[in-house]
């Protein structure tokens, strides 16, 4: 697509959005609708149908409904297939895709297009699994028994994603669910259900059964919940704010639901002064400032070692205040718009709160002057310590703190500082301590000279408060699956 086809306007089938449930589109029974955003423009992009009980509790009926009739009876090839034309369905729209990823989320074109690539490759991954999931033979020590396993799908999952990577996110859910033989109802973030919507449109497209993937855009504190509390859901697969993780927790407890979380993060982002600084310069600024910051796993702590400490701030301040700020559907914008009014002033906030405690400003430091969308200057802070509010809580917006420390032990430690435990990064040209600090860090993913990578058969999740369950790999599947021991007399 080239700049001058770009139009702000969406695709037919969200004007309005409506819900996708048991393979149509309908609107809330409530008749209630909600207006989508453009952070970039602080306009209406569209307007959506706003689900509440009574409609999840319809998308449930008809994910059991598809669940225990036709979609349990496909073979494992033909779900292979389907996801496998869902991906190529997909690569076909990945430009429309992109653009309303981004007039809704607001992170420049470039990225929203990185999002579309990594949703294809994750339904690549799953369609590819579709035929692989085996149970085992088990050697018991019974006289004349024989025993096996079943690995059979859970049932009807819920998935309820955030709004950083809407499109992205929706996928790690809803392609090992599908694989396994589940069937999905996916409840978008509010800020952001356009790209979920048009997931529905394309599995439709390529021919998914009535029922197996429902969307439905509301929310949390109504249709999130009636999701979490519906005695028709076997699986909860979220991923969120680690406040919001707990509270589904506890409401899932009362059903005994399967729960995957994944959570917040303040990842620790290493430098030894013997790593090739320019390079991890620039590694500390993507590990930040990709996405805006609304990254779980951003970089927002960058532990740097005192005799590098002044050469790597200093190059990181310049890189971050080269950056261009503004419209993300702009060729060259490195840093769109906050996804809202909302989390704009909560960043904010947190910036005032690091001045106040005494943490220098370097870079940034404030709103960025681009009216009349939601855009914050990325922002490095110099002279952080442990205990202050920037370095211990998740700001999920374009800000970096910076600390200092001195030899190995004390940046594990440092690093290990949190209730977090999402990802981390070691930056050093020292083989052992890069793998030695690796198996320190308290974290689910251990990146060495480099940040942000991330491949659908490698599993990623939370360590510590960040969450338990992965999504991604292998390991996802068996969040989707339940086993099924089976004895057999032999005699
Ligand atoms: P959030 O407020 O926790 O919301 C996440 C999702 O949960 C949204 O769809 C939200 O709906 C829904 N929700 C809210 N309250 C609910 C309830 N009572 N019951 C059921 N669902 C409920 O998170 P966010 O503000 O969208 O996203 C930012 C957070 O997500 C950050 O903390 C970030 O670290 C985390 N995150 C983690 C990962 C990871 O992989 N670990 C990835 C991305 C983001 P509404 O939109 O209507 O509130
Ligand atoms: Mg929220």
């Amino acid at each position: 697509m080239t700049e001058a086809t770009l139009t702000r306007s969406v695709p037919d089938v969200l004007a309005p959005g409506r819900l996708f449930i048991g393979g149509e589109w309908q609107d809330a029974e409530s008749g209630k609708t909600f207006e989508v955003i453009d952070p970039a423009r602080a306009e209406v992009v569209t307007e959506v149908a706003e689900a509440d009980a009574a409609d999840i509790d319809r998308a449930v009926r008809a994910a059991r409904e598809a669940f225990e009739g036709n979609w349990h009876k496909t073979t494992p090839r033909q779900r292979g297939r389907l996801l496998w034309k869902l991906a190529e369905r997909l690569e076909e729209r990945k430009d429309e895709i992109a653009l309303v990823e981004t007039l809704n989320n607001g992170k420049p074109l470039f990225e929203s297009g990185i999002d579309v690539a990594m949703t294809i490759q994750t339904f690549e991954y799953y369609a590819g699994w579709a035929t692989k999931i085996e149970g085992e033979t088990i050697p018991v020590s019974v006289p004349f028994q024989f025993n096996y396993t079943l690995r059979e799908p859970i049932g009807v999952v819920g998935a309820i994603v955030p709004w950083n990577f809407p499109l992205n996110l929706a996928s790690w859910k809803v392609a090992p669910a599908l694989a396994a033989g589940c069937t999905v109802v996916l409840k978008p973030a509010t800020e952001t259900p356009l790209t979920a919507l048009l997931l529905a449109d394309a599995a439709a497209e390529v021919g998914f059964p009535p029922g197996v993937l429902n969307v439905v855009p509301g929310q949390g504190r109504t249709a999130g919940e009636a999701l979490v509390a519906h005695p028709g859901v076997d699986k909860i697969a979220f991923t969120g704010s680690t406040a919001v993780g707990q509270h589904i927790a506890r409401v899932a407890v009362d059903t005994v639901k399967r729960v995957s979380l994944e959570l917040g993060g303040k990842s620790p982002n290493i430098v030894f002064a013997d790593a090739d600084l320019p390079v991890a310069a620039k590694g500390a600024l993507n590990g930040i400032f990709y996405g805006k910051g609304e990254v779980c796993a951003a970089g927002s702590r960058l532990l740097v070692e005192e005799s590098a400490h002044e050469q790597l701030v200093g190059m990181v301040a310049e890189g971050a205040d080269g950056m261009k700020v503004g419209d993300p559907l702009e060729k060259g914008t490195r840093i769109g718009a906050v996804v809202s009014e909302q989390q704009m002033e909560t960043v904010l906030g947190y910036i005032r709160k690091g001045v106040e405690e005494g943490a220098r400003v370097v870079a940034g430091g404030g709103r960025a002057d681009i009216e009349p969308g939601y855009f914050v200057k990325p922002t490095v802070f110099d002279d952080v310590t442990s205990d202050m509010t920037i370095a211990r809580e998740e700001i999920f917006g374009p800000v970096l703190a910076t600390l200092t420390f001195d030899g190995v032990e004390e940046a594990i430690e440092l690093a290990n500082d949190s209730m977090y435990g999402l990802a981390a990064a070691v930056w050093t040209s020292d083989v052992k301590k890069a793998h030695y600090v690796a198996s320190r860090l308290k974290a689910g993913t251990v990146w060495i000279n480099t940040y942000n990578l991330y491949d659908p058969a490698s599993p990623f999740g939370g360590y510590k408060e960040s969450g338990y369950g992965r999504d991604l790999g292998r390991h996802a599947l068996e969040g989707y699956t339940q086993v099924k021991s089976v004895w057999v007399n032999l005699r």
